[in-house]
Formats: structure tokens, C-alpha cells, sequence
């Protein structure tokens, strides 16, 4: 992440006034499950919801509804998918769902944890185009963080795999991204994480980059940095209210476990080894979002003023419901198991939920992975 940061929140507002529904992503989650319990996880860590007594973690997405859902969707748009969850490759018809896509030429992108990437190499290898996976510090860090002991090298070893495979087989998808997302726990492990993965990596071209590129070769390996998210209590509060007040919502605990009044991590020491980084990569980061503002000024949201994935994005949770925002299932604008693409996409529900974002922000929206996605703030662009 770490987008570019000049949006002109005059040319944003205005788009947004005449902007119609144009679906380019459906971030599918099928299932909550996951085989990790790292420490900052929303959902499984310690302050996440799923340990404290919320039902139904273990859902699974009914496949004949997603693919029913798919079809209706895919006869009049063109998107791409990204699986995510909990983890994705616990899914119990991940295959099945996958060969299906793929039948449909719709691009898969894939967020893992990565523990079970080695036993789906080939399979991925041959359907996936894009595979992001979390390593958020060299080995004893990311151990730590995500509680699983040699996790570190099981990752890097489906990784190895993968590239081997795309290696054998001359192919440049699907691409590799190494994400760390920067925490308390990790904030200063950047620049030995960085050599602890050219040196584990040691045959391959490792690029530092900003962003999801698709622009690969069989043997580069992406690494990017992503700042964690976060609210106040306070912004959760307004948050709530206002979904009351303007769409009838009574909102979950889940921003709850977003909540960090405090940050502690050193956001200045933070700026300098990525800037340094960058600067070693030869990366041009001078209209980049100001790190250290995004750690220390919540209340900044870099221009922008609006958030347009209401009419780009949907999301599709375990039990079928459907939303816009990827971290918070507040507000159902339907439900694949018992509504159409169309009751769902440009139902009363969704044009209500867009109609209220016409006018403002959530005040939980301020560091909202949504908000600084390059893919939204391309499409404002254009
Ligand atoms: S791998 Fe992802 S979903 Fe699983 S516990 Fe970690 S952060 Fe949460
Ligand atoms: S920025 Fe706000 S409206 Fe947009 S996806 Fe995030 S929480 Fe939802």
C-alpha cells in the first residue's frame, strides 16, 4: 500500500456526484476459518470478535450459490475475483470454485497466510494469476507474530515451490507478492526481513514495490509494505450512530477489534528505513501518503473525501451475505443464497448504502484498507 497520496478532494467529490454501479471486484471470503491465531488478526487474534463467543465461525460459502451468483454477475461485467477469508485454502470446495473461475476466464487473485500454499503449488500454479501472501518479518518475527513455530520456512518453501513450477513451465502467473503489513510488533524488523528474504531467496530477482503489479517475470518476487488499520473508540462509536441514524444498522462488535487509541509503534523510525528502501530500489516515493501522518493524524485522509468502492466492489462473506466494506459485514445489501446479482448489486439496499457515501465519509473509514487502495484511487483517476 502506501499509495500515492495527491487526491484533489474537488475532483473526487465531483465524480462521485454522477458515478453509476461498475462492478470491477468481488472479494469472495468463503470461509472464517483459519489455521493460524496471529496476535493483531481482527477476526482470531487478541482482540479479534471470533473468540469471543460470535457463532457460526465455521461457515463455509454454499458453491451453487456463488457460482449461480457468478454467472448472473459475469453476463454483464467484467471483474476480477480475490479469495480471502480467514484462510482461503481451507475453503472445502476451494477446487471446485477455482476451475470454475478459471472456465469463465475471470482473474483469481488469492490472499493466503501461505501455511498451505505447498500442498495447492501445481493447482494454483495452473489457475491462479495472482497470489499475495503474509510475511510480516524475517523468521523469528513472523513466528512470533503469528504464533506458529518454523511458519517462516513453510512459507517459503510453497513460495519456492510455486516459482519453480512457473520456472519449469515458462510461465509469469501467477505473480508472487510478499506482503508485511507494519505493526507494533514488527515496525522495526523491516530492513532484516528485507535481507532475511533476498537471502532466502537468493536466485531470484526480489522487487520492492508499492502495489499489486502484474508486470512479472517467472522468477521475480514481489515485496510490499502495508500499514496496519485501525479506529478509535470514539470514531467506532460515531460509526455506529450514524449507521443507526442513516441506514437503519445495528452494527456489529467487528470494528470493535480494530480499535487502537494508542500506536505504538515509531512511525518516524518507520519513514526513514522505508524511504531508505525505496531509495536502494530506486523507487520514485515523493507524492507517496506521509507514513508518519498516517500512524499520528487519523483525522488526515490525504484528500480523500469520498470512498468510491461502493460502486466498484462487492464482498461476499461465509454465509452468503453481501457488503461493500471489506472489514466491517455491517450493512447487507443481500444474500447470494436467496437474492439475484441485480436485487444485490443495484438493489434498494445498495443504492441506499451509495446514496448516503455521495455525502460523506464514515468516521471509521479514515484508515480504511478501501480508502488507500491504488485500485480505487486508479479508478479515480481515470
Ligand atoms: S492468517 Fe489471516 S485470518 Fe488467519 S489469524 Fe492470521 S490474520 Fe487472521
Ligand atoms: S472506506 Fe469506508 S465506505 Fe469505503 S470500504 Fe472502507 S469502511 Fe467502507
Amino acid at each position: 500500500m502506501f499509495t500515492k497520496s495527491p487526491i484533489e478532494s474537488k475532483v473526487l467529490n465531483e465524480k462521485i456526484k454522477n458515478i453509476k454501479p461498475n462492478l470491477q471486484r468481488i472479494t469472495i471470503l468463503p470461509t472464517l476459518v483459519c489455521n493460524l491465531r496471529c496476535k493483531f488478526c481482527h477476526v482470531w487474534g487478541t482482540n479479534g470478535w471470533a473468540l469471543k463467543g460470535v457463532k457460526k465461525i465455521n461457515e463455509q460459502l454454499n458453491i451453487d450459490s456463488l457460482k449461480d451468483f457468478i454467472n448472473e454477475a459475469n453476463k454483464n461485467n467484467k471483474f476480477d475475483i480475490v479469495l480471502s477469508g480467514g484462510e482461503p485454502l481451507l475453503y472445502n470446495s476451494l477446487q471446485e470454485l477455482i476451475e470454475f473461475l478459471y472456465s469463465k476466464n475471470i482473474k483469481i487473485n488469492i490472499l493466503t497466510n501461505g501455511l498451505k500454499l505447498i500442498d495447492h503449488a501445481s493447482f494454483l500454479t495452473d489457475h491462479a494469476c495472482f497470489i499475495s501472501i503474509s510475511i510480516d518479518g524475517s523468521a523469528q518475527v513472523h513466528d512470533n507474530i503469528r504464533n506458529k513455530q518454523n511458519l517462516f520456512d513453510t512459507v517459503c518453501n510453497g513460495i519456492e515451490e510455486i516459482i519453480e513450477l512457473k520456472s519449469k513451465k515458462s510461465k509469469p502467473f501467477p505473480v508472487i507478492q510478499i506482503n508485511y503489513v507494519i505493526s507494533e510488533y514488527n515496525y522495526n524488523n523491516i530492513s532484516e526481513f528485507i535481507v532475511s528474504i533476498r537471502n532466502r531467496f537468493a536466485s531470484l530477482k526480489v522487487n520492492i514495490k508499492f502495489k499489486q503489479d502484474f508486470i512479472s517475470r517467472p522468477k521475480d518476487l514481489i515485496l510490499t509494505f502495508e500499514p496496519l488499520l485501525f479506529t478509535t473508540k470514539a470514531r467506532g462509536e460515531d460509526y455506529a450512530d450514524i449507521m443507526l441514524e442513516h441506514l437503519n444498522c445495528k452494527v456489529t462488535e467487528t470494528w470493535e477489534s480494530f480499535i487502537k487509541d494508542e500506536i505504538k509503534i515509531d512511525s518516524k523510525a518507520v519513514a526513514e528505513v522505508l524511504k531508505r528502501e525505496w531509495d536502494n530500489a530506486k523507487i520514485n516515493y515523493s507524492d507517496n501518503v506521509d507514513i508518519i501522518e498516517y500512524f499520528e493524524n487519523i483525522s488526515n485522509v490525504f484528500g480523500r473525501t469520498r470512498c468510491i468502492s461502493p460502486w466498484q466492489k462487492l464482498v461476499i462473506g461465509p454465509n452468503g451475505s453481501s457488503y461493500f466494506c471489506p472489514d466491517l459485514p455491517d450493512y447487507s445489501v443481500g444474500n447470494i443464497n436467496n437474492n439475484s446479482f441485480e436485487e444485490i448489486w443495484v438493489g434498494k439496499p445498495a443504492e441506499h448504502f451509495r446514496r448516503i457515501m455521495k455525502e460523506r465519509l464514515f468516521p471509521v473509514c479514515n484508515r480504511c484498507c478501501s480508502l488507500f487502495s491504488n485500485f480505487n484511487i486508479e479508478q479515480v483517476k481515470e
